[in-house]
């Protein structure tokens, strides 16, 4: 069979998909009251199965971190099996994030074989504590020498357990825990937990300076998810989406989303079969999932959930990624979230909306109808955008991946540059405040320089400028820089934790200033001090402009284009203080992660350089090759009938350069790969981003030329507007 039919069978399959091809016996109507959490154990369903005084001390233990012992933990070992066996669950598994960014599990059965040779159903309170997964495949980043492989689980009684289905069977999730037996985190889960707890402490303590006393603050997170479609029969034929999870060659559709009407427009039969099944399984594991919608390019869209604390948020962040590519599959699609999957069109973020909260649902950045919650909700403001200044170089660390290189300053997506935008009314104020006295033209003035109220802050009208990486949205930060595919614990650990050591600092101010001062005195004193000093992160312009990157070097702001130059920046003194200070992480924690983020990108790129070579070579050459022949063939034929063959000629010449072109570009991608590597990991991903990359991004232009240019029906592999336009 020659390339054309394949490629055309390919095509006439994925546009013959129908609704009645997918497996979903899903109801046509969907009861979200009845179905919410119904395969998620609540603390309420356990409250009930459980002893009452068990259930006091894992209350104790949820509330306020106690250590459970081991009868609290057995009698939650019986409820929770007893739910997941009357669910059908046969085997439980501690379910974690290892360092990868991915989720991992290892299955065991409820059953263990008795002395009579039958089988009695066990799951013990030690069982549910800790668990030893063979961890030796799991990156350490040199925190677990092989000689103490083994790291252990341990449950987080914050995070529900959860159930997954399969049509012949399910098991139990268990959220966990990962640490080495020194009690190293191997995981992004612990850090998580252990920036909330700082957190907490010190917001309460801030929060007690403006007369309110709670339990515990929370930080929040809710985070839009964008992926694309594609149809399976394409994604298949692609070695590049199957290895590297983006095309590493293909030319830009001759339609681009600029004429696409797809935002917000309405969505098709299949894609919308698939987000109503996506949800409801959502639904079942008490994932609040609210809105949904096509996004910018074609084939492209977006999910997002109400918030939640940001622990239980991270987790049904990952079971959202992992549903979606799941679920996408029954519908004869695949579910792409790579950052950047084709070229020249706009890429997928994770849009991490970050607020504090009381326990009793106050918002800490909700701005208040009267001058003592605005004076309260300015405190909170002001301490975000210092963390933000100070740390601009770790949460441009946090979200740098080899994939998101490609879609930050790409001009659809934040720019490297950290900076704040935060609306016009807000930099009214802070401009009010830095010159330290009060406008006439504000209603009355504010704060303690006269006014009652801050103005009316319009809760959307901060979304408008996609061009910041870090929005304040209303009531909110949206940190917009964070990739589509990456975990958002790394995020939000930074976001936690810098705004932590802000609250800290701002309080060791205001707490002596207060003995002498009223709040209003001391407070606005406080924030002049503050604003004076991280004005240079406020940005409302446009971050996509020339003028940005100039502007922002003259304001001294950092300018990391990529990530081998960002990630050396989270073993800074600073920063390794940071987060030793608030027990966040150790020295090694923080070592840890620099190396197996820079790991990830190296193993990144030659998946990607490997691949781009296979499909150049064994691919693309063989259909150059063969349109070439055929060229000069017919140039022979027309000249041996005594005709002009210029024509065929003039082809015949383009694609005989592109050849050649492509011969020396793959030449030189194995020249400059051919270095080994004995320095540190850092050095590495630094030769790769600055000569394996420039090389692998010349093979693929000769690539995409001959896409231009060579006979459609030789052509192997499917094209931009196939997988893009058939839905
Ligand atoms: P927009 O679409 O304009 O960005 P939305 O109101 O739809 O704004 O919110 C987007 C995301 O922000 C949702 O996931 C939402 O739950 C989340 N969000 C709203 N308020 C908060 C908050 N206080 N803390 C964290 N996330 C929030
Ligand atoms: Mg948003």
């Amino acid at each position: 069979m020659n390339q054309s039919t394949r490629r055309y069978d390919t095509l006439a399959a994925a546009k013959s998909w129908n609704s009645n091809q997918n497996g979903s016996s899903s109801k046509p109507t969907m009861h979200v009251t009845e179905i919410f959490g119904e395969n998620t154990l609540t603390l309420d369903e356990l409250k009930a199965r459980m002893p009452k005084a068990a259930w006091k001390a894992l209350e104790k233990t949820i509330v306020s971190g106690e250590q459970l012992d081991l009868d609290g933990a057995d009698a939650v070992a019986i409820a929770m099996k007893d739910w997941a066996t009357e669910k059908g669950a046969s085997h439980y598994t501690h379910w974690f994030q290892p360092l990868t960014g991915s989720t991992a599990e290892k299955h065991d059965s409820f059953i263990t074989p008795n002395q009579g040779g039958g089988a009695i159903s066990e799951f013990s309170g030690k069982d549910l504590i800790q668990g030893e997964p063979d961890a030796s495949s799991f990156p350490s980043g040199g925190l677990r020498a092989t000689f103490e492989a083994r790291g252990y689980t341990a449950w987080d009684p914050t995070s529900p357990a959860f159930i997954i289905e399969n049509q012949n069977g399910s098991y139990l999730c268990i959220p966990t825990a990962f640490a080495s037996w020194k009690g190293e985190a191997l995981d992004h889960k612990t850090p998580v937990l252990r920036s909330m707890d700082a957190l907490n402490k010190q917001a309460k303590r801030a929060l007690k300076l403006f007369g309110v006393e709670t339990n515990r603050v929370i930080s929040t997170i809710g985070c839009e998810q964008e992926y694309f479609l594609i149809d399976q029969e394409f994604y298949y034929r692609r070695p590049d989406l199957m290895t590297s999870g983006r095309t590493l060659v293909g030319a830009k559709p001759p339609r681009g989303q600029e004429l696409e009407d797809h935002y917000f427009g309405s969505i098709s039969d299949r894609v919308l079969s698939f987000m109503l099944e996506v949800e409801r399984e959502l639904y079942r594991l008490g994932i609040p999932v609210k809105t949904r919608h096509n996004e910018v390019a074609p084939s492209q869209y977006e999910i997002a959930p109400i918030y939640e604390n940001c622990n239980v948020a991270a987790d049904h962040q990952q079971q959202t990624m992992i549903t979606l590519k799941r679920v996408a599959k029954k519908y004869g699609m695949e579910c792409i979230l790579h950052e950047k999957p084709f070229d020249g069109l706009n890429g997928s973020g994770k849009h991490t909306n970050w607020s504090m909260a009381t326990d009793f649902g106050m918002n800490l950045l909700e701005p208040g109808d009267n001058p003592h919650d605005n004076m309260q909700f300015l405190f909170f403001f002001a301490a975000v955008l210092k963390a933000l200044f100070k740390h601009q170089d770790l949460y441009r660390a946090s979200i740098a991946t080899a994939a998101n290189d490609h879609r930050l300053g790409a001009n659809e997506a934040p720019p490297a540059i950290i900076s704040a935008y935060i609306g016009e009314q807000l930099e009214d104020v802070v401009n009010q405040l830095l010159n330290g006295g009060l406008k006439k033209s504000m209603k009355g003035g504010l704060l303690g320089l006269g006014t009652p109220v801050l103005p009316e802050l319009p809760k959307h009208a901060g979304d408008r400028n996609r061009t910041s990486p870090f929005a304040f949205t209303g009531n909110k930060f949206e940190f917009r820089a964070v990739g589509s595919s990456q975990s958002v614990s790394f995020p939000v650990v930074v976001l936690n934790t810098t705004v932590t050591e802000a609250i800290d600092e701002l309080c060791d101010k205001l707490e002596p200033a207060l003995k002498k001062q009223s709040m209003n005195d001391a407070l606005a004193a406080l924030l002049r001090d503050t604003f004076k000093e991280i004005n240079p992160i406020i940005f409302n312009g446009d971050g996509y402009s020339e003028e940005w990157q100039v502007e922002a070097a003259k304001r001294g702001l950092l300018n990391l284009k990529t990530t081998p130059e960002a990630l050396p920046k989270i073993t800074d003194k600073k920063n390794i203080k940071l987060f030793d200070k608030y027990k966040v992480l150790n020295e090694r924690e923080v070592h840890s992660r620099l190396e197996i983020l820079a790991e990830q990108y190296t193993k990144t790129i030659t998946i990607e350089v490997d691949t781009t070579e296979s499909i150049a070579k064994t691919m693309v050459y063989p259909a150059a090759v063969r349109y070439l022949k055929q060229l000069a063939d017919t140039a022979e034929e027309v000249k041996d009938l005594g005709l002009d063959a210029s024509g065929a000629i003039d082809m015949l010449k383009t694609v005989n350069d592109a050849l050649n072109r492509l011969s020396d570009a793959l030449a030189k991608l194995k020249k400059v790969q051919e270095k080994s590597h004995n320095e540190s990991v850092l050095k590495h991903a630094k030769y790769m981003q600055e000569n394996v990359i420039p090389a692998m991004n010349a093979v693929r232009d000769a690539v995409d030329f001959l896409e231009r240019y060579v006979a459609d029906d030789l052509w192997p592999l499917p094209v931009y507007r196939e997988m893009l336009f058939v839905k």
